[in-house]
């Protein structure tokens, strides 16, 4: 695509942003009501597409990105009009007689710029909030997961206003161009470093952004917790879309007797999930390109392996076994950045307060997950650790509901979506005040202020 292409696009989205195509709510609903048509009409194309890109299976593709985004689409419909309400506040003594008067306004133009891992969850669902913020759009779907980026546009501009809603497809070259154009707000989710780049573009322009990035989410399983339940929450949280998930439990922390009666329960629950070869479960899905398969299976030490391994990985289907490391040190290659693949390491840790200090020499997370028996313990990791969110006894379910914000804090990121939140992300919070002419109770505090000095 070439970059006048672009600044085109990019004007006629501005043009129709400042003609007020995308303000009046009912148009909101009618777009937002297209586009569910659009993913319901495309839904099986959406499925084959999610399959060639991630080997993902209709299920998983239903669970974890057609369906979260319909309940998105699902949740603005039927709240947009109290969404929009004006908020009333009192401005206080010091103004009365007056009134106040919150207006969430659209910011005008978006950019969205998506990843592979959840393509159609993770560019469809801003696109839900910024409609319904009130926005003109341009998505940036990612080049990696291909098929799905084709699918995407074309639903979209078989079904949506491409006054409203248009598509960038495209790598680095292409987003280095809209990077350059001018939005009013810029949503990207992605890598951290990758997220500097979009955030020193931004300031060129003074353009606000989300940031939605990743990290290593770490998981605490404490003394006395029901092995087998949490075995199966981790791991069905950990080899969902093969660890490609930027929620995934990354690495695992507990005392060394909790490892050793965890990990025969997290050997069973791999296989009741994907059987006994993996490669062969319709259920297990495939690293996302052969670049990403060299860099996780170099992280591979077969030596550590208690489950899975690379025995058996195939890099030409992208096929790495769901593996778990026992033994791996702090200093581990594996413990360097994010891992963002099938492998857990399990680390041993003295007791929660070891692990609260191994997850604050780290950069924030997106999630902590903490699995104790104990409202004390489940306390003292809400208060003394900073992350995104915080789930306790559950891994990755918790972005099933459209009630939570989610986004991250520090290097995971910085503002939230899902729901009100990420109506919210695309509006602007402008206050009005209103004060009547008279009585004129302005005047006292108009100077001079100090009073005339008398003369003696
Ligand atoms: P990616 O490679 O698809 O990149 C994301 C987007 O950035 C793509 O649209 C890509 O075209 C664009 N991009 C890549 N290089 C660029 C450059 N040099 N200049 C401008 N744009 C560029 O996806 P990824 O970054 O590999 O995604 C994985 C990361 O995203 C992980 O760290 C993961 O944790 C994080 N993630 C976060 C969330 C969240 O909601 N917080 C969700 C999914 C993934």
């Amino acid at each position: 695509m070439t970059t006048s292409r672009i600044t085109a696009d990019v004007a006629a989205l501005r043009a129709s942003a400042d003609q007020g195509l995308a303000r009046p709510v009912a148009a909101r609903v009618t777009e937002l009501e297209a586009l569910r048509r659009g993913i319901r009409t495309r839904r099986r194309d959406l499925q084959r597409a999610l399959a060639a890109d991630l080997g993902k299976s209709a299920t998983e593709s239903s669970v974890t990105e057609i369906g979260p985004v319909l309940a998105e689409i699902q949740t603005a419909v039927k709240n947009l009009r109290s969404w929009t309400r004006p908020e009333r506040f009192s401005p206080g003594t010091l103004l009365a007689p007056s009134r106040g008067s919150i207006v969430r306004e659209p910011l005008g133009t978006a950019l969205i710029i998506a990843p592979w891992n959840y393509p159609v969850n993770l560019t469809l669902s801003p696109l839900v909030a910024a409609i319904a913020g009130g926005n003109t759009v341009l998505l940036k779907p990612s080049e990696l997961a291909p098929a799905t980026s084709r699918v995407i546009r074309s639903l979209i501009e078989e079904h949506l206003d491409p006054a409203w809603v248009r598509v960038v497809e495209g790598a680095v070259e292409e987003t280095t161009h809209l990077l350059a154009e001018r939005f009013d707000i810029i949503f990207y989710t992605g890598n951290a470093s990758v997220g500097r780049i979009v955030a020193r573009a931004a300031a060129e322009h003074l353009t606000p952004t989300v940031l939605e990035l990743g990290g290593k989410s770490p998981v605490f399983v404490d003394e006395g917790t029901d092995l087998a339940i949490a075995a199966r929450r981790i791991v069905w949280g950990k080899f969902t879309n093969a660890g490609q998930t930027c929620v995934a439990p990354d690495y695992l922390m507990a005392t060394p007797a909790t490892l050793e009666a965890l990990v025969p329960e997290l050997r069973e629950a791999v296989r009741e999930m994907y059987g006994r070869n993996p490669m062969r479960s319709a259920d297990y899905g495939r690293i996302v390109s052969e670049r990403h398969f060299d860099r996780l299976r170099s992280l591979v030490d077969d030596d550590l392996a208690v489950v899975g391994g690379t025995a058996g990985a195939d890099r030409r289907q992208r096929y790495l076994a769901p593996t778990i490391l026992a033994g791996a040190s702090w200093d581990h290659p594996v413990m360097a950045e994010e891992i963002f693949g099938p492998i857990l390491p399990l680390l041993p840790v003295e007791g929660p307060a070891e692990a609260i200090a191994r997850i604050n020499a780290g950069e924030k997370p997106l999630t902590a997950y903490v699995f104790s028996p104990s409202h004390e313990v489940e306390e003292r990791f809400a208060e003394q650790t900073s992350s995104g969110s915080l789930a306790l006894g559950l891994t990755l379910a918790h972005l099933g509901t459209t009630a939570m914000p989610f986004g991250g804090v520090g290097e995971s990121g910085h503002g939230a979506y899902h729901g009100k939140a990420g109506f919210e992300a695309f509006t602007h919070a402008k206050p009005i005040v209103r004060k009547p002419l008279r009585p004129d109770t302005l005047r006292t505090i108009y100077p001079p202020y100090r009073a005339p000095r008398r003369r003696i």
